[in-house]
């Protein structure tokens, strides 16, 4: 008998008949003699609009209440997904994270993961029950408040789960066949990928591919969990996010794939006078504002002994960061500052990158020849990202795409979901 871990993304249980097709796979391997434990999302787009109603009531919700409300998106789809269940014969009890044992830190919005302790879930599978357990959220022990673990969070559920009970596969359902060479929404000839390591996974995640939570792929690296993203509306192989053993030889393709980002903003520091420690001033101001910078440019000095910087960020992050840095304008020196929030970020990740040449050239020439400007370049040992306007964005995919000869014969299938 095998233990399985199964995720079910907003899109998978989006209405009551998506619900009930859900349950009967969840039944399917359950009867087929598993122990089955499923990680479940909200509905549809339920966070979505349950963070547009916060926003509409006051600009800037507490973050307690934030979590408070958004919770309740994942315990309305859990209890669902139960009575599903029960309603086909066989046992099934929901659990709200904190039921379940899944302890964060005490952040609110984006929690961590500290530890899982899911006594009532083993109890459950031990009286033949399938366990349901609400996704996105957790419980902090010192606090006594409920948590959420960032948007994308139930795929970190899962993986916790999985690594916890010491599950055979953690199974992640969503709207399209697994992973491909790039988002099927805007590149229609995107391919499926048939196993990606866990290290590309991760580029391509903190590049903008949401189809797994970058926290999710660092939690799996790190316990040792392999997971099978795949669609739960057919019945095809989907992908294996695996993590080489020790010495393993991996077929490493030059690119596996290209994601974009449009959450990003820009800002520039213009004038900042060209002293040393200048910089640590700044990105030390950034830093206290909490924002998780990317990619950093600094322009050459200019023949007054003064330059410019850009760094990117996420737009979320953007007003507070601007506020930090205009509060010390004068002490630091600098002349002004400038916030764009109309960039796009193109990414492109393989780990042959590393022992082939020429990549970042292919790269900027296909971007020329369809006459997309490029404003700022960064490299990591396994990825290239370039910043290109925004709205020169998907075509810049869709051209990167078939440039590195990615493309596939025939159209990726997406399945559902409305890719908000
Ligand atoms: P779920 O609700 O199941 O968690 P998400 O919307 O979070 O689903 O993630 C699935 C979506 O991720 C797909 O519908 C697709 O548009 C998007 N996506 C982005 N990059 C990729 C990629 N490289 N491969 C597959 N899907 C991708
Ligand atoms: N419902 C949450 C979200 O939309 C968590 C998840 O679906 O993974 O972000
Ligand atoms: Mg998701």
């Amino acid at each position: 008998m095998a233990l399985i871990v199964q995720k079910f993304g907003g899109s998978s249980v989006a209405d009551a008949e998506s619900i009930k097709r859900v349950a009967k796979r969840i039944v399917q391997t359950k009867k087929a003699g598993n122990d089955v434990v499923v990680a479940v999302s909200a509905m549809g787009d339920t966070t979505d609009e349950l963070v547009d109603l916060a926003h509409s009531v006051t600009p800037i919700p507490a973050g307690r209440e934030l979590d408070m409300l958004l919770t309740a998106g994942e315990r309305i789809s859990m209890a669902l997904l139960a009575m599903a269940i029960k309603s086909l014969g066989v046992e099934a009890s929901s659990y709200t994270g904190s039921q379940a044992g899944m302890l964060t830190d005490a952040q609110h919005g984006k929690a961590r993961i500290v530890d899982v302790t899911p006594k009532r879930v083993r109890e459950a599978l031990d009286a033949g029950h399938v366990a349901i357990v609400a996704g996105f959220q957790g419980f902090n022990r010192t606090t006594g408040e409920i948590t959420t673990l960032g948007r994308g969070g139930s795929d970190t559920t899962a993986v916790a789960l999985a690594a916890a009970l010491d599950a055979d596969v953690c199974e992640i359902y969503t709207d399209v066949d697994g992973i491909f060479t790039a988002d099927p929404r805007v590149v229609p000839k995107a391919k499926k990928v048939d196993r990606i390591t866990s290290e590309e996974m991760l580029e391509l995640a903190a590049s903008g591919a949401k189809v797994l939570y970058i926290r999710a792929v660092e939690y799996a690296r790190r316990h040792g969990v392999t997971l099978h993203v795949r669609s739960s509306f057919s019945n095809a192989e989907g992908t294996i996010v695996y993590n080489p053993a020790e010495g393993e030889t991996v077929e490493e393709p030059i690119i596996t794939g290209i994601a974009g980002d449009l959450s990003e903003g820009k800002i520039t520091v213009v004038g900042v006078p060209d002293t040393p420690g200048k910089a640590a001033e700044i990105f030390t101001i950034v830093a206290r504002a909490g924002a998780n910078i990317d990619m950093i440019v600094q322009n050459v000095s200019a023949s007054n002994g003064r330059t410019d910087i850009s760094f990117t960020l996420p737009k979320d992050q953007g007003q507070s960061v601007l506020t930090a840095l205009g509060v010390s304008q004068s002490d630091i020196g600098f002349e002004g500052i400038q916030y764009d929030d109309q960039i796009g970020k193109l990414a492109l990740v393989g780990a042959g990158m590393r022992t082939n040449a020429g990549v970042s050239a292919a790269l900027f020439r296909a971007l020329h020849e369809a006459s997309i400007n490029i404003e700022m370049i960064s490299t990591s040992e396994i990825r290239i990202s370039v910043v290109t306007r925004a709205d020169t964005l998907n075509e810049a995919m869709r051209v990167v795409h078939n440039a590195f000869g990615l493309d596939a014969d025939s159209e990726a299938v997406v399945y559902a979901g409305t890719g908000r």
